[in-house]
């Protein structure tokens, strides 16, 4: 492991993009958005996707500099497509339009379409909050293959379908922002310990017969075995309805069209975004969020747990020491990143050793 300070990091990601076609502009942010994701402790979605974005650009997949067109806008209702542009990019200017619809309305319901991969959703759900809404996104990936399994199944049918949603708080307060992949684990998670020769923990994997399974080589070899959901039957009724809100309703393919499954990695999202004193009870709603909060700190810690959480506190805490010691990469995700400079034209000199 290596540990890189963020801007860094952010800067080298920066250059690859620009070299890759994208705008000084377009290529900062998606590199923030890329490092926040890092600092936040999902390296599943930071800088180690440097190399798979260069890999989409090059086989056209993705499409730098592409800006979202408005296909449908009835009221409350907006329909955005993505045009295969930086889902960094993307998400962030249908999240602005969503806000200021539901500013003006109350309630915004938004779908986007046809987005090259958006990252961390958290970081949607943040935005919505910091302007003082309640938000909710089911999205769906659509990609070359499936990782996840449906529960009961034994191989792979879907990936690894987010879900969020983001509570606002009172000035000065953190919001409650739950964000997660409904796959027991990332896929990010199984390739390193692959690369470490670590087993997984139990409950995440299967293998091609359908049989729980520790080894995360069973991903790395054919027949492959799949990804669980999380929470079993639960979480498997979360990623469907992620996959047809998102994918069916909002976007435009499920993972049930088999014939598009390839050269794609696209993500869907519909967005539900509520001005919490839409029913005039924001004092009341206020004060029930700080109460639970203040309830859920005040559990006494289970053994061998420092504190109770709340969902978003983690990242937080992560940001923290990570923007202090810098951020750690595995030597493989750092080869993939210096890699893709060279191919994308940097000079020797500009390649970090
Ligand atoms: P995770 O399991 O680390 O965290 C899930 C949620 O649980 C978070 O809201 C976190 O704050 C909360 N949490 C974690 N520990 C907690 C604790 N001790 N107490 C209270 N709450 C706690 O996240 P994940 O499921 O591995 O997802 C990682 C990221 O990957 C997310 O940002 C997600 O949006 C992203 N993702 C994106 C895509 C895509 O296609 N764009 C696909 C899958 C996942």
């Amino acid at each position: 492991m290596i540990q890189i300070p963020a801007d860094r990091l952010s800067n080298l990601a920066q250059a690859i993009f620009q070299f890759g076609g994208s705008s000084e502009v377009e290529a900062n942010q998606v590199a923030e958005r890329l490092i926040e994701a890092n600092l936040f402790g999902h390296d599943s979605h930071g800088v180690g996707m440097v190399p798979a974005y260069m890999e989409g650009i090059k086989s056209g997949e993705l499409k730098p500099g592409n800006d979202l067109t408005i296909e449908r806008d009835h009221g409350s209702f907006l329909l955005v497509n993505g045009n295969a542009g930086f889902g960094q990019i993307i998400a962030n200017r249908t999240m602005k339009l969503a806000i200021a619809r539901a500013q003006e309305l109350g309630v915004s319901v938004v779908g986007l379409k046809n987005s090259y991969h958006i990252g961390r959703i958290g970081a949607w759900g943040e935005m919505c909050a910091a302007a003082g809404f309640v938000s909710i996104h089911y999205v769906n990936v659509f990609s070359a293959s499936s990782l996840v399994a449906p529960y009961g199944g034994s191989d792979s049918r879907f990936t690894t379908n987010p879900y969020c949603t983001a509570l606002p708080a009172r000035s000065g307060a953190e919001p409650i922002v739950l964000d997660m992949a409904t796959s027991r684990v990332a896929m990010g998670k199984v390739r390193v310990a692959y690369n470490k020769g670590e087993d997984m923990m139990p409950d995440a994997l299967i293998d091609s017969q359908g049989h729980s399974t520790i080894d995360p080589g069973v991903m790395y070899t054919e027949p492959e075995g799949a990804l669980c959901t999380m929470g079993s039957h639960k979480g498997y009724g979360l990623a469907l309805i992620c996959e047809l809100l998102g994918g069916g309703l909002a976007g435009e393919w499920t993972m049930s069209d088999v014939s598009k499954q390839k050269d794609m990695t696209v993500n869907h999202m519909l967005t539900f975004i509520i001005e919490p004193d839409i029913f005039g009870g924001l004092v009341g709603f206020r004060r029930e969020v700080e109460g639970m909060v203040d309830w859920m700190r005040a559990c006494v810690p289970a053994a061998g747990v420092d504190k109770v959480r709340l969902p978003g506190e983690p990242e937080r805490e992560s940001k923290v020491e990570r923007l202090a010691a810098g951020i750690p990469l595995d030597d493989q995700s750092w080869k993939g990143i210096c890699d893709a400079a060279r191919r994308a034209g940097l000079d020797e000199a500009s390649v970090p050793t």
